[in-house]
C-alpha cells in the first residue's frame, strides 16, 4: 500500500488502485494518463514484464474510462537493446488498437532521444493513436518538431526534466521558458495532430489557451497527479484535461523527486510526516 503523503503523487500499486483513481478524476471532468512506475531496467526480464503488465491494463480499462497509457522507452527494454524496446513497444500498441486506446511515449535522457523518436515514427504511421513527448530545454527540439509535425498523432510539449550536457541544452528557466513558447507557437501554427501541453506553469497554459483561439488547434492540458489539482479541474470544465496517474510498485524514487523538486512539495510531506 502508498503510505499517506506519497499517496499524493502516486495512485496506487496495482492496477485496481489506478482504475479507481481514474474513475475518481474522470467523475471531475479530468481525463487519465496512466504510467506504471518503472525505468533503467538493465535486463530484459522487468521489461517484459512491464510491457505485459500495460497490456493486461489496456484490456482491463472499462469502455466507460477515458484513459490511456504513457510508457518509458527504458522501462520497455531501451538499455537492453532497441529492439527489445521497440518490440515491447509494438506489442503494447497492437493492444492498444484492439481495445481503442491511446499510447503514449515518454522522452528521457538525451542519449535516448533518436531511438524513441525512430520508434514513434515508425509505429506512428500505421497506429495514429500514439504520442510522443518532445523537451523544450534541448536545443535539437526545434529541428525535432520540423520533422515530427509532418507524422499523425499528438506531441506532448514539456520543459525537460533531465539533466543533459550544457552544450545540448538552453541554460537558465528564462531560455527554457522562451523555448518552450516558441515550440508551443509553432505546433499551434504548423500541427495537424493534438498538441499536449505539459505544464503546470499557469502562463505556458494561458499562451496555449491564446495560440488555440488564435489558430483553432486541438489541444489538451495535461498536469501531473498531485500537482495544481484544483487548476486541473477549473480548466477541465471548458478544455481537455489528462492528469498523469503514476501508480505500481516502484514509487518511492518518484516520490522522492516530486519532493525534491518544489519547496512546497517538501513542506506538505514534512507537515503531514508530523502531524
Ligand atoms: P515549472 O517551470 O517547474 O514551474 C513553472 C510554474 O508552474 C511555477 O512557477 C508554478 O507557478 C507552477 N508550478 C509548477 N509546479 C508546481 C507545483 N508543484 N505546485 C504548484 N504550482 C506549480 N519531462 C520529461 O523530460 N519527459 C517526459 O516524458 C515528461 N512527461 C511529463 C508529462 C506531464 C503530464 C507533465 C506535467 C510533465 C512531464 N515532464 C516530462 C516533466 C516536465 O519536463 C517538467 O520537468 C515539469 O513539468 C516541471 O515543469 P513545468 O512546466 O510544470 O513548470
Amino acid at each position: 500500500m502508498i503510505p499517506p503523503v506519497a499517496d499524493r503523487f502516486v495512485a496506487g500499486e496495482d492496477a485496481a488502485a489506478v482504475l479507481d483513481h481514474v474513475r475518481r478524476m474522470e467523475a471531475s471532468g479530468v481525463k487519465s494518463i496512466c504510467n506504471l512506475l518503472g525505468e533503467h531496467y538493465q535486463e530484459r526480464d522487468p521489461a517484459d514484464e512491464d510491457a505485459a503488465a500495460y497490456r493486461s491494463l489496456l484490456r482491463d480499462m472499462p469502455d466507460s474510462l477515458d484513459a490511456c497509457v504513457s510508457v518509458k522507452p527504458s522501462q520497455l527494454g531501451l538499455q537492453v537493446g532497441p529492439s527489445v524496446f521497440e518490440e515491447n513497444l509494438a506489442s503494447i500498441v497492437a493492444v492498444a488498437e484492439e481495445e481503442g486506446r491511446f499510447v503514449w511515449v515518454d522522452m528521457e535522457d538525451y542519449t535516448t532521444i533518436d531511438t524513441t523518436i525512430d520508434a514513434f515514427e515508425a509505429n506512428v504511421a500505421d497506429h495514429p493513436e500514439m504520442g510522443l513527448c518532445v523537451q523544450a530545454n534541448m536545443k535539437r527540439t526545434d529541428d525535432d518538431l520540423r520533422e515530427l509535425v509532418e507524422y499523425p498523432g499528438k506531441l506532448r510539449l514539456v520543459k525537460g526534466a533531465y539533466d543533459p550536457p550544457r552544450e545540448l541544452a538552453h541554460q537558465g528557466k528564462a531560455a527554457v521558458n522562451e523555448a518552450y513558447e516558441r515550440h508551443l507557437e509553432f505546433l499551434f501554427r504548423e500541427y495537424d495532430g493534438t498538441v499536449g501541453v505539459g505544464s503546470h506553469d499557469p502562463a505556458m497554459v494561458e499562451r496555449a489557451i491564446e495560440l488555440h483561439e488564435e489558430h483553432g488547434t486541438d489541444f489538451e492540458i495535461q498536469m501531473l497527479m498531485g500537482v495544481r489539482e484544483d487548476a486541473q479541474v477549473d480548466l477541465a470544465r471548458e478544455y481537455e484535461v489528462y492528469q498523469y496517474v503514476p501508480y505500481g510498485s516502484r514509487w518511492l524514487s518518484y516520490f522522492y523527486r516530486r519532493v525534491l523538486e518544489r519547496k512546497e512539495n517538501a513542506l506538505f510531506a514534512l507537515r503531514a510526516i508530523l502531524s
